[in-house]
């Protein structure tokens, strides 16, 4: 950052705004003899070093207008949102966007603000968070001044999320904002001020005013940041996850019983998640991870001798994923499912790893899991969050067996995508059958015998066992 001694004013190091776009946006400037600058989160990246395509230009008069003139100096098209009074273009692999600057306010039921012409420093009191409200000057007299009127440039230094006004104030105006508080804390590993925190925890209830989608926008995003737990903590801890993601929440807590206790579910599955982030950037690989053991609670009993038991948690956490996803109106299509099949086949590994490792077993996992066996693994490995040293040890050896032996089997006998040779037609034309239920019990058979290790997996040899099947069945060929 260059200071200049004289006036105090802060320059932008010009050689990171090399792109060729600003010097057309400056010319127009000077050209019309209007005001402008590039201002919010492009600003903010270039000071982290973020790679941004998104350039938004505040223009102190028409928004449009101007946005016009740049479009016919690189004789591009320029698409216009009357109703926003917005219009953006593009340029290379660049996204400007341009509007007029604005002075916002707020009523009480609606996240729409009443909006009126503003000063740049109006502009720059409606964005949320100081870090958000930096501006750089595009204009001749100025070009690479940092407007800066909330020492953004200063959180920036101390990697701190705060609101130019009264977070209250901020928080209650757009509630979607203390989402997005807690998504920069999460992406750029920042804190939140204290005094938003706090904001944040008396205006919660206002979350419910924003829409689903919006929610569920901000949550991926905090997902598919590097340590997602830095936003859990916040949402959980600032009370919002018990509104938005209940489930979630319900998975805090330690119960203990004559001396005994479980873990913390809640931040086991953040480690887990933390965990998969190092190892996928699969967003729904990464929600496999935050609904594991979501069904924990659901299922938990403390058996006498036995200790804490959560059995069938995996089943019951795979038929609360459509109910979850409907909810955070995520994709009800073969996302969910996936996340569904990943979250019923957790443990599998995990048990095999910790018995002897039969190669009928590695087929079953290997013809449920189909192509997402890898998935599957990189969340099972994610799992083990244990701290005794000896047990990690175990474990992962253990794991790397089960690793080798799905290899040795899937290249023995191609389980993955797999049908089994006979189909029901096959059977259906052999015995001159039409659908029922020995069709069923001798496709089933087949499967199971080809899992279990009992013939190999090729047509001649099923068809010689579906043969000895039916004949016990009393069935005949024609
Ligand atoms: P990202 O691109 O990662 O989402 P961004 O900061 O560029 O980050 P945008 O949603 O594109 O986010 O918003 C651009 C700018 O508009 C922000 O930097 C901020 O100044 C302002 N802004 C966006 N949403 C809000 C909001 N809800 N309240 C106030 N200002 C906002």
């Amino acid at each position: 950052m260059q200071i200049n001694q004289q006036t105090g004013d802060t320059n932008f190091p010009l050689s990171k705004m090399e792109a060729p776009i600003f010097k057309v946006l400056a010319e127009t400037a000077e050209k019309t003899n209007t005001e402008i600058y590039v201002i919010g989160g492009f600003v903010r990246d270039l000071y982290l070093d973020r790679p941004s395509k998104d350039i938004d230009v505040v223009v102190l008069g028409n928004g449009i207008a101007f946005a016009e003139k740049v479009g016919q100096k690189l004789k591009t098209n320029v698409s216009v949102f009357k109703n926003f009074g917005t219009a953006m273009l593009k340029h290379s692999d660049l996204e400007v966007e341009f509007v007029g600057a604005r002075k916002e306010s707020y009523r009480a039921n609606s996240r729409k603000p009443i909006v009126e012409d503003g000063t740049l420093e109006d502009d720059q009191l409606r964005r949320d968070f100081t870090i958000n409200a930096l501006a750089i000057s595009l204009n001749p007299s100025s070009f690479g001044k940092v407007v800066d009127p909330f020492n953004g440039l200063e959180d920036l230094e101390d990697k701190l999320i705060r609101t130019p006004l009264d977070p209250v104030v901020t928080f209650s105006d757009d509630p979607l904002r203390m989402m997005r508080a807690i998504r920069f804390a999460s992406q750029l590993h920042f804190k939140i001020d204290q005094m938003a925190v706090d904001a944040i925890k008396s205006q919660k209830e206002r979350i419910k005013i924003v829409s689903k989608e919006r929610i569920s926008d901000e949550l991926n995003k905090i997902i598919l940041s590097k340590k997602p737990s830095i936003g859990f903590n916040y949402l959980f801890d600032t009370g919002l996850l018990e509104l938005i993601f209940p489930q979630m929440a319900k998975l805090y807590g330690v119960d203990v019983i004559k001396g005994r206790a479980h873990k913390d579910n809640f931040y086991h599955t953040l480690e887990v998640l933390d965990n998969i982030c190092e190892t996928t950037d699969d967003l729904w690989l990464r929600w496999a991870a935050i609904l594991h053991d979501i069904a924990k609670p659901a299922t938990k009993r403390f058996e006498e001798g036995h200790g804490w038991t959560f059995h069938g948690h995996e089943d019951r956490g795979a038929r609360m994923v459509p109910q979850i996803f409907a909810q955070l109106k995520l994709p009800l299509n073969e996302k969910m499912k996936f996340v569904q099949k990943l979250v019923l086949l957790h443990l599998r590994p995990i048990v095999l790893a910790q018995d002897i490792v039969t190669d009928s077993a590695v087929r079953r996992l290997l013809f449920e899991a189909g192509e997402d066996i890898d998935s599957l693994m990189l969340l099972c490995n994610a799992d083990i969050t244990t701290k005794n040293e000896y047990k990690i040890k175990k474990y992962r050896n253990n794991f790397e067996l089960v690793k080798q032996k799905l290899k040795d089997v899937e290249e023995r006998d191609q389980l993955r995508n797999w049908q089994p040779p006979i189909s029901g037609n096959d059977i259906m034309e052999t015995f001159g059958l039409s659908a029922g239920k020995e069709v069923g019990i001798l496709k089933n058979a087949i499967r199971e015998a080809i899992l279990e290790g009992d013939i190999p997996n090729s047509y001649k040899e099923a068809f010689d066992y579906m043969l000895q099947k039916a004949k016990e069945l009393g069935l005949n060929r024609v």
